[in-house]
C-alpha cells in the first residue's frame, strides 16, 4: 500500500481519568493514573498536533469532558482550521457545556453499548450509565451539534444491535449517526478471560463487516440517520491486510504526549512534546513492519488468535510499567 508521509488522523487520549469501568476498555482508563498534562503543556500539545496538519483530530480517553482546559485546547485546534471530534461516555456532560461543545466540536459520539440499562450498565461497568448516556443524547438533541451513538459490539450485546436502531435511535430526532464497531482485542479486551466470554465469534465479526447487514440496519432507522458497521479488522495491521491497503494511517497519542506505534497495541516511539513529528511517524511506520510484529500477526486468522497476538506484542513492546499493569489485570468474571 501507499503509506502517506504523515498521519491523516490524530487520536489523542487526552486523559486516562474516567468515571466508567467498561469491560472492554482499550486504554484501561479510570484504573490507572490519568497522566493528564497541566494547562501549559496541554496547549503545547495542541500546537504540536496542529503542526502535523492532520485532516482531523479525535479527542478520546478516558473521558475528555473531565479535562477542565478542554475547550481552550480545542479552540487552539479549530482556530487552525482542523476539525475536532469528541468521544464521550456522556456521564459528565452538563447543560452549561453545550455552547462550548457546539463551538469546538464538529461531531460528538456518545458511547452506548446496549439498548437497555441492564446490558449497557454491565458492559460499561457502572450502574446508571445508560440513563446518563440517554441524558447526554437528550441534551445534545436540538442544539445543532452533529451527534450520534458509538456502539462497541461484544458478545453479550450483539443481540441488541437491531434494538438500538429500533428503540434508542428514534428517541432523539436530531441524532445524525450510529456506528457499530466490533470490539477490538486490545487493552482489557485482549485478556484471555475476555476472549473466552465477550470477544465476538468470527461469524459475528463477518456479519458486522457485511454490507448487506449494514443495509439491514439502515432500513431500521429514520432516513436522516447515517449507519455504519465495521469489523475493525483495519486495526489489526496484519501484513496481508496492510498489503491490501486495509489499515488506518492514524497516530494515537497518550495523554502525556507519548506516541503509540500502532493504534491497537502497546508500545510508544517517542513523545510529541520532545521529538519531531516526522521522525515519530517514520518510527511508527517502521514498527508496522518490525519482524516481531510480522511474526506475531502473520498466523492470525481468528479473533482469538488476534487477541493472542496482541498479548505477545504488548508484552514485547510495552514499557516496564505497561507489563506491570498487564500482569495486574483482573480476569473478567
Ligand atoms: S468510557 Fe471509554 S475510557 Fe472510560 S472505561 Fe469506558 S471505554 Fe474506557
Amino acid at each position: 500500500m501507499n503509506i502517506p508521509d504523515h498521519p491523516l488522523e490524530i487520536i489523542w487520549d487526552i486523559t486516562y481519568a474516567c468515571p466508567l469501568r467498561c469491560v472492554h476498555c482499550y486504554s484501561e482508563s479510570g484504573r490507572r493514573p490519568s497522566r493528564q498534562l497541566r494547562r501549559a503543556d496541554l496547549l503545547r500539545m495542541a500546537e504540536a498536533i496542529v503542526a502535523m496538519k492532520p485532516f482531523g483530530i479525535s479527542l478520546a480517553g478516558g473521558e475528555p469532558l473531565l479535562v477542565k482546559e478542554l475547550f481552550e485546547v480545542v479552540g487552539r485546534m479549530t482556530d487552525a482550521g482542523i476539525k475536532v471530534a469528541l468521544f464521550t461516555g456522556g456521564w459528565t456532560l452538563r447543560p452549561e457545556m453545550l455552547d462550548d461543545i457546539k463551538r469546538g466540536f464538529f461531531r460528538v459520539s456518545v458511547s452506548v453499548d446496549g439498548a437497555t440499562a441492564e446490558v449497557h450498565d454491565r458492559v460499561r461497568g457502572r450502574r446508571g450509565s445508560f440513563d446518563r448516556a440517554m441524558g447526554a443524547l437528550a441534551m445534545l438533541d436540538g442544539t445543532g451539534v452533529d451527534f450520534g451513538i458509538d456502539f462497541v459490539v461484544v458478545r453479550s450485546n450483539f443481540q441488541q444491535v437491531e434494538q438500538v436502531c429500533t428503540d434508542v435511535v428514534p428517541r432523539f430526532p436530531g441524532l445524525r449517526f450510529v456506528s457499530f464497531g466490533a470490539v477490538v482485542p486490545e487493552g482489557l479486551a485482549s485478556r484471555e478471560s475476555f476472549a473466552e466470554r465477550e470477544l465476538l465469534s468470527d461469524a459475528q465479526v463477518a456479519t458486522l463487516g457485511d454490507p448487506a447487514y449494514r443495509e439491514r440496519l439502515r432500513a431500521l432507522v429514520p432516513p436522516s440517520v447515517h449507519v455504519t458497521a465495521t469489523d475493525n479488522l483495519a486495526l489489526q495491521m496484519h501484513p496481508e491486510l496492510l498489503r491490501e491497503g486495509r489499515c488506518y494511517p492514524a497516530l494515537q497519542i497518550e495523554p502525556d504526549g507519548e506516541v503509540r506505534a500502532m493504534l491497537a497495541y502497546e508500545g510508544t516511539v517517542g513523545n510529541l512534546l520532545t521529538d519531531s513529528p516526522a521522525e515519530l511517524w517514520r518510527r511508527a511506520v517502521e514498527r508496522w513492519h518490525d519482524p516481531f510484529v510480522v511474526d506475531a500477526l502473520t498466523p492470525v486468522r481468528t479473533m482469538e488468535q488476534w487477541a493472542e497476538a496482541t498479548r505477545k506484542i504488548d508484552l514485547h513492546f510495552g514499557s516496564a510499567a505497561d507489563r506491570d499493569r498487564i500482569a495486574r489485570r483482573p480476569a473478567l468474571t
